[in-house]
């Protein structure tokens, strides 16, 4: 007699995206923020990850679902512009490049022409070979998440900086190295650098001419075509509604008719279909919240608001002190109950410091952002950043 393997049903559990029940070994940690727009923290009472999500999930949702919007244009100027408030060039780490669009100047053989800003507004083109066709996507900066299977042409990027002064190498180097990672890297303004060397390489007789109307076009104005169009922005944020109410809500949350509304509208692909989903929320550019973001602003980080409106627990968050989205999590007070704050729960999460603040009252930031009362903590963040002056990159 054959044996047969019967799954023990105490190591089985249901995946929060998928709701399929799966062997305890299929899951994976998941950060409810995504890492590339600050989810790590190190902190002991973290509770913005979870174990209820399966491997499959969290790879297949975070190409289609997360990637889209945290590699959206509107995301990558205020991640570039964030990290440079934040960055010490004396501590050597990189910082994401600005995009700047398709270059509609220049033209080399079949290759597409992409500019980008470095850390001290260097110019940096970007040549590659076009993305398979069928998984670009538009308003979204790099390679097209999608086409990561199919090997797509990392292509060469030729650099150009435009500071002087040395103490700014380092970070201009590592965040262009860090940018293309697996692409040929020329420096188009010095001899090929010695330091990192290895990672940079002599440009090649065949690209001379390239090179030349490069150094002539450098330093003037490019004809860019630049899109912003958020694509993912509508269905990340359903998979934040649920994800946020699987970790800070009660567990009566997860198996509900609204962690099943939310769930639905994550994973519906067609736009048409998921207009029929009954769930209300505002998206980055139709939001009419003002006098919310006025409030939620914290130019350092993201804020999180959970707080109930008219019996509806709503979920707002605010990226980089700037981008607004809302949506609802929940319409049963018995999932709320005891978890979040009579006037509403609020978080700082501060990606370049890998922490959070919080949880914190809605009066309580209220207080704090009216200077009222300052929270210690924010304070003490703001006032490092407004007293550091960075160094001039001419000298
Ligand atoms: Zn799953």
């Amino acid at each position: 007699m054959s044996k047969r393997i019967i799954p023990n049903m105490n190591m089985m559990k249901r995946c929060l995206y998928c709701y399929k029940l799966k062997d305890e070994s299929e899951f994976s940690k998941e950060h409810v923020i995504p890492q590339s727009i600050g989810g790590t923290f190190n902190k002991p009472d973290n509770p913005f990850v979870l174990h209820n999500v399966c491997e499959r999930c969290n790879n297949v949702l975070g190409i289609y679902v997360d990637a889209p919007f945290t590699k959206s244009t509107l995301i990558n100027m205020y991640r570039h512009q964030v990290a440079y408030e934040w960055v010490n060039p004396e501590k050597n780490k990189s910082i994401p490049l600005a995009y700047m669009g398709y270059n509609q100047q220049i033209s080399y053989k079949d290759y597409i022409c992409e500019n980008y800003l470095g850390p001290t507004g260097d110019t940096i083109y970007h040549f590659h070979k076009q993305y398979p066709e069928e998984e670009v996507m538009t308003g979204v900066v790099g390679i097209p998440p999608t086409a990561k299977r199919k090997n797509p042409d990392k292509g060469f990027a030729f650099l150009f900086i435009t500071s002087n002064n040395p103490i700014w190498l380092p970070t201009i180097i590592l965040s262009f190295l860090d940018a293309f990672k697996d692409s040929i890297h020329y420096l188009g303004n010095g001899p090929t650098p010695q330091i990192n060397k290895g990672n940079f390489t002599d440009i090649p007789k065949e690209l001379n001419e390239l090179h030349d109307e490069l150094l002539k076009i450098q330093n003037t104005h490019h004809e860019q075509r630049l899109s912003l169009d958020i694509l993912g922005e509508q269905r990340f944020m359903a998979k934040l509604g649920l994800s946020m109410g699987a970790a800070l809500l009660n567990n009566n949350f997860i198996d509900s008719e609204d962690a099943d509304l939310l769930r639905n509208f994550m994973r519906e692909k067609d736009p048409e279909e998921r207009k029929k989903i009954p769930i209300k929320g505002n998206g980055i550019l139709g939001g009419k919240w003002d006098l919310m973001e006025k409030i939620l602003s914290w130019k350092y980080g993201h804020t999180i608001l959970l707080k109930e409106i008219n019996g509806v627990l709503v979920f707002f968050i605010q990226y980089y002190g700037s981008l607004n989205t809302l949506i609802q999590i929940s319409t049963d007070r018995s999932h709320w109950e005891g978890k979040i704050k009579k006037d509403g729960t609020i978080y700082v999460l501060i990606p370049e410091k890998q922490s959070f603040v919080g949880p914190l009252g809605f009066t309580q930031f209220l207080e704090h952002t009216q200077k009222i009362t300052p929270i210690k903590e924010l304070h003490n963040i703001e006032e490092e950043i407004q007293n550091y002056i960075h160094p001039p990159f001419k000298i």
